[in-house]
């Protein structure tokens, strides 16, 4: 399958980093969300992220100009019509991603893969409220995307291997490493890493340590690039 057209649904904090990875490779993303001022704030977060890394010399001008001018923004779920591939990236609601799943199964081309960056909602339920169970899939990104390598791939239960190659084909296309989980909530990551920041929580309320050196034992002591607290803090509890 030539994946050439991407969509992504939600532009929100998930949904603009992977519009931003898909277009740096070279893709061409129709970047949707239902509400227009979170369009226009997801690709400003696109242009600054995009800023951060030419500070780093990570990226150039022209590349960024490149980068900017292959995501069309739109509001419209039609617009999605085109698309090889689309990775929903909406608010973290189980209605909302049935009603999103049926919507895209009736506005995308035959054949289209649908993917979910859903944390901890189940495959074979978003799969089964369309008529393509077999191309549905999780494709959990981390965050912030541009800059985190890990990709989950999440097979639901009727999700077919050829759908399931190409999802971690197209991860690997955008630079990512694809590790298959379970369709469980929480998958690999948050089912290990909620546990552990709930555990500094409690390890802060019963007086073991105070939160920096919390922190600073779980830095040096199992090699983290930062501690669970200060992590807690970045995913936003
Ligand atoms: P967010 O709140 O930043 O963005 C959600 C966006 O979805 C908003 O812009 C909202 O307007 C839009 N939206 C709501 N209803 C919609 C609809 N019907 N059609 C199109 N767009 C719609 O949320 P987020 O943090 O980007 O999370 C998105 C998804 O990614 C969730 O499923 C979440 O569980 C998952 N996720 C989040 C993280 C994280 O760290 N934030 C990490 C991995 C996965």
């Amino acid at each position: 399958m030539d994946i050439q057209t991407i969509g992504v649904v939600g532009a929100g904090q998930m949904g603009n980093g992977i519009a931003q990875v898909a277009a740096d490779v070279g893709l061409s993303v129709k970047l949707m969300d239902v509400a227009s001022a979170g369009l226009e704030k997801g690709m400003a977060a696109i242009s600054q992220s995009c800023d951060r890394l030419i500070k780093k010399e990570k990226m150039n001008e022209g590349r960024k100009k490149d980068l900017l001018a292959r995501i069309v923004p739109t509001t419209d779920m039609r617009a999605l019509a085109d698309c090889d591939f689309v990775v929903e990236a909406a608010t973290e609601n189980v209605d909302l991603k049935l009603k999103i799943f049926t919507q895209l199964d009736e506005f995308t081309k035959t054949g289209a893969i649908l993917c979910t960056n859903t944390s901890s909602i189940s495959i074979t339920k978003i799969a089964a409220a369309t008529r393509r169970p077999e191309l549905v899939a999780g494709m959990h990104f981390m965050n912030p995307v541009p800059l985190m390598q890990l990709v989950e791939g999440i097979r639901g239960l009727q999700t077919s291997d050829e759908t399931f190659r190409i999802v971690g084909a197209l991860a690997q296309r955008m630079g990512k490493i694809f590790v298959e989980g379970r369709d469980m909530p929480g998958f690999i990551v948050n089912r290990v890493l909620m546990p552990m920041i709930n555990e500094a929580f409690y390890a802060l309320y019963e007086g073991i340590a105070e939160a920096k050196a919390i922190d600073e034992a779980m830095k040096l002591g199992t090699n983290q690039p930062m501690g669970p607290l200060t992590l807690a803090d970045f995913i936003g509890l």
